[in-house]
């Protein structure tokens, strides 16, 4: 397959140099990127987020986001992906391994490459489970930067499970998870983090967020307990093309009646017929 780096599309090959600071210091953002049936899905959005990421580390981007949203759609067509995603990073650049920023001349680096990745359809339909861990991560988790090492560890404490996803408390209060956004529904009333420095802000958050209006269902953005969390009457996850997965059961506790609830449902519902939508764009 073929890769984008900097602002050329060539095959896939070794590139990066030992003395990258995303490879050195993690000094660098991303975005992952869902494209169903060969479209993107809320493009603006993630590149509008990597603006802002790249702001806060100031880190400058190489060229125009307009420019490689165009970059980013011929990798797609020449790729010819259908479902999955697109990983795109920027790191400060190569320079001599020094903490501080190397001098303004350093270029920085982008790299995107498409990934096969399915919607994980079964537990869309029948719930999955989760399990509980300490949010360790830094208080910049609104910046989604290439540091991931607390939700790797997140992850395969998951994985040694059999679950789908660690679901972060800081505290007592439920920020989000080590790859994905944490909601519950307690009387009808959907609840999530407020979009602050404790979390990514979703793109997919923010999609499930603005469906929620159009339905009517009034959303807390609010912080909940871990209490909250076992008491709920639904819990789901939201991320990138792993979309909306319900969470029937998390640390051996079952969660409502254990099957994916009737708001979630109706959530989930909205959400594939905006997908449709794009489609047909
Ligand atoms: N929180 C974290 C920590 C994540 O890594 C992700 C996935 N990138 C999300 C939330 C979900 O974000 P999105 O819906 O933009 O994929």
């Amino acid at each position: 397959t073929k890769i984008l780096f900097n602002d050329s599309i060539i095959e896939r090959k070794k590139l990066i140099d030992i003395e990258d600071r995303g490879y050195q210091f993690g000094d660098g953002i991303y975005e992952v990127i869902g494209v169903y049936d060969g479209v993107f899905f809320m493009l603006d959005e993630h590149l509008q987020r990597l603006e802002r990421s790249a702001k806060e580390l100031q880190i400058s981007l190489p060229y125009p986001i307009s420019k490689l949203k165009k970059y980013l759609m011929e990798l797609v067509h020449v790729n010819n992906l259908k479902e999955g995603v697109v990983y795109l990073q920027v790191t400060r650049g190569e320079a001599e391994r020094w903490h501080y920023f190397p001098s303004s001349d350093t270029k920085p680096i982008l790299v995107a490459y498409t990934k096969l990745e399915e919607t994980l359809r079964k537990e869309e339909d029948h719930g999955a489970t989760a399990v509980l861990t300490e949010d360790i991560r830094w208080l910049r988790c609104d910046i989604k930067t290439l540091n991931l090492l607390p939700n790797v560890l997140a992850k395969q404490k998951a994985v040694e499970n059999n679950a789908v996803e660690a679901i972060f408390y800081r505290g007592d209060i439920i920020t989000e998870a080590s790859a994905s956004n944490v909601f519950i529904v307690k009387n009808k009333e959907v609840y999530t983090h407020p979009a602050n420095n404790y979390i990514l802000n979703g793109i997919t958050r923010r999609k499930v967020l603005s469906i929620c209006k159009e339905l009517g269902i009034k959303v807390n953005e609010q912080t909940f307990k871990v209490k909250d969390l076992l008491d709920a009457d639904e819990v789901f996850i939201t991320a990138t093309k792993l979309d909306i997965v319900p969470i029937v059961k998390v640390d051996q506790q079952v969660i409502g009646f254990g099957t994916p609830g009737k708001t979630t449902r109706e959530i989930v519902e909205a959400f594939r017929g905006s997908i449709l939508e794009i489609d047909h764009m």
